[in-house]
């Protein structure tokens, strides 16, 4: 048994994009928005927007979003437009739907 040269080679990823990264990035997106969270993590959601569009994306439209209650909070929010962001967010959402499977009903013979 002899394995020469077949060692383990790390190679070095940098800024890998990965679900685990997006998820935490938007998990901890709500602090970062804030300004509540540490400098280490701000940066590090930083760099992910910079790289992960998709969460580039949905950051702009968490700060929207916030822009749009924190101004509906001082004065009186226009009609119907608690619906409408409400409605976006669900059209973004894929939510998993039920399906139903009707038993189809046995029939005596
Ligand atoms: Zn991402």
């Amino acid at each position: 048994m002899s394995a020469s040269g077949a060692g383990p080679e790390p190679e070095p990823r940098p800024a890998v994009r990965t679900a685990h990264q997006c998820r935490e990035a938007l998990y901890e997106l709500q602090v970062f928005l804030d300004g509540e969270c540490g400098v280490t993590l701000e940066q590090a959601i930083t760099v992910h927007l910079e790289e992960c569009r998709p969460c580039f994306e949905r950051a702009g439209f968490e700060r929207e979003l916030r822009a749009i209650v924190a101004a509906s909070c001082r004065e009186r929010a226009p009609e119907g437009l608690l619906d409408r962001v409400v409605l976006r967010l669900e059209t973004e959402v894929v939510w998993e739907s039920e399906i139903r499977l009707d038993p189809p009903g046995y029939r005596g013979i």
